[in-house]
């Protein structure tokens, strides 16, 4: 890998992502400034071949840029991440030019698969494609879509259009006539992330929206979609605690005016601090050994995608209850900056596959149960 990319992330993420990230949570505002300078610096086409104008940085480029936007901003690092997820897909199955402007940018992903008939089953879609003429109509009341009013188009699911099998993937564009957004997203945490229903009334695409075959759905969200999304959504919980360990550390050093005596000086502090950095740094361990395991096509892979987003969020929630407590009420108020990290650590656990989910199927995949 170059060093010119980390370079670049790394002026991105303190001299625009750091800065508006406040405003952004504030005002629920999309990130816009974050994701136009990620773009500018070439950084959204990290998972896009080098033949498209992309970085071709796989997994682990494309973790690195989201831990590290997220250790300023959940709201840029999420709305990244699922950009990174739909890209993934237009790689192995879009035409050239979508696939161009992915890379740049131009073209912003997003993944429409949850919807109010299945909520967080996202592999059983209820929405529906039916043959129109030369081309389709797609039916559909999605339930949440990321970027949902910034994406230019949708990588989407549907139940599929004649064939056997549990969906079939579309990409479908934002503006298409039919499609109702029903935003704005007003949520607890990554509340910059425009996450939004939006229904499908009778919208056409043509057949060459089909991304992959028909009836192939579930293979691309397992084969493709699962391992990015699980990579990147434990990369921003990992980023989150990594941001709020720096700033609970700091915040351990102020004083006490009456005794000269900093928060640090106890141990009960001290204690607290250690079990947030030990949690934080067991989570990132078991995301590189997931990067490994799927650089090397290690026979355990699919257990470790399953587990590093189950371990990284609820490892993040439990290091910001702690984050919490170390500041007190000065975290209690927005002082110290941690009580936003708090609340966007709230939102990997319920994004899909949930972390009860993922239990469920990790425990199946010990005991040597079929998953589904
Ligand atoms: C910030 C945010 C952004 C999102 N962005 C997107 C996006 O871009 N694209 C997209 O497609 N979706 C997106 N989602 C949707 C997300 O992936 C889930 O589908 C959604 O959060 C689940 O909603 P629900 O609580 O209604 O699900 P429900 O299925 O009602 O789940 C409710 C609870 O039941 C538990 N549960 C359900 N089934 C089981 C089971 N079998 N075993 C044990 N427990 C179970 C769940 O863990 C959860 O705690 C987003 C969600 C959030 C919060």
């Amino acid at each position: 890998m170059s060093t010119n990319w980390k370079d670049a992330l790394e002026r991105v993420a303190t001299e625009v992502v750091a800065q508006f990230a406040a405003d952004v949570d504030s005002l629920g505002r999309f990130p816009s400034e974050s994701v136009d300078a990620l773009a500018k610096a070439g950084l959204l086409g990290a998972v896009s071949a080098k033949e498209v104008g992309g970085l071709a940085l796989g997994h682990r480029g494309a973790s690195e840029i989201v831990r590290r936007v997220s250790q300023e901003c959940g709201s840029t690092g999420m709305v990244v991440s699922m950009h990174f997820c739909g890209t993934a897909v237009l790689e192995a199955f879009a035409d050239q030019a979508t696939r161009k402007a992915a890379a740049t940018g131009e073209h912003f992903s997003t993944l429409a698969f949850s919807e109010a008939g299945s909520r967080s089953h996202f592999w059983v879609p209820v929405s529906t494609a039916t043959k129109n003429g030369t081309g389709v109509v797609l039916d559909a009341k999605k339930s949440w879509i990321t970027s949902a009013s910034k994406a230019t188009a949708y990588v989407w699911s549907s139940r599929p259009l004649a064939a056997e099998g549990l969906s079939t993937i579309w990409l479908v564009p934002a503006n298409a006539q039919g499609m109702k957004i029903q935003g704005p997203f007003n949520g607890l945490g990554l509340r910059g992330n425009d996450s939004s229903p939006a229904v499908a009334e009778g919208v056409h695409v043509p057949q060459t929206a089909m991304l992959g075959e028909d009836g192939k759905g579930f293979d691309i969200m397992m084969g493709i979609v699962l391992p990015m999304f699980n990579v990147l959504n434990a990369s921003c919980a990992i980023g989150l605690m990594e941001g709020a360990v720096a700033r609970t550390a700091k915040h351990a050093g102020t004083q006490y005016e009456y005794s000269g005596s900093a928060l640090a000086e106890l141990p009960t502090i001290r204690n607290y601090i250690a079990r947030m950095q030990i949690k934080t740094d067991m989570a990132r361990l078991l995301l590189d050994d997931t990067l490994n395991a799927l650089e090397s096509g290690r026979a355990d892979t699919m257990l470790k995608v399953l587990e590093v987003k189950a371990a990284a969020g609820e490892a993040a929630t439990e290091v910001l209850d702690l984050a919490m407590r170390v500041c007190g009420g000065m975290a209690f108020r927005k002082d110290v900056g941690v009580e936003r990290y708090f609340r966007d650590t709230r939102a990997g656990g319920v994004m899909a596959p949930t972390t009860d989910v993922l239990y469920d199927f990790i425990g199946k995949a010990v005991t040597g149960l079929p998953l589904f």
